[in-house]
């Protein structure tokens, strides 16, 4: 299995290791949200939109997840597509 790429979908911001959100306004837990695929260790809310600390932009937390593979079909389409007339 290869690993996704998570990234902000606006800017590009790669989140780090050290990289922390916090739970508010619900109980203020710091952690890393792509550890947990966004859920607080601390309630157990799960945040479906994670604001990017670069660009400021919420996005949907599925949207940071960029697969490798999605790009290769794409470009295979693409040729199928090509048809001798
Ligand atoms: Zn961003
Ligand atoms: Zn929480």
């Amino acid at each position: 299995m290869e690993e996704p790429i998570i990234r902000c979908p606006r800017c590009e911001w790669r989140p780090k290791a050290e990289s922390r959100w916090q739970c508010e306004p619900k109980c203020g837990t710091s952690w890393n949200t792509f550890w947990t695929g966004g859920v607080c260790p601390g309630c157990g809310k799960r945040w479906l939109h994670t604001q990017c600390p670069q660009c400021f932009a919420r996005s949907p937390h599925k949207d940071w997840y960029h697969f490798p593979e999605e790009d290769d079909e794409s470009v295979e389409e693409e040729k199928t597509e090509t048809i001798d007339a």
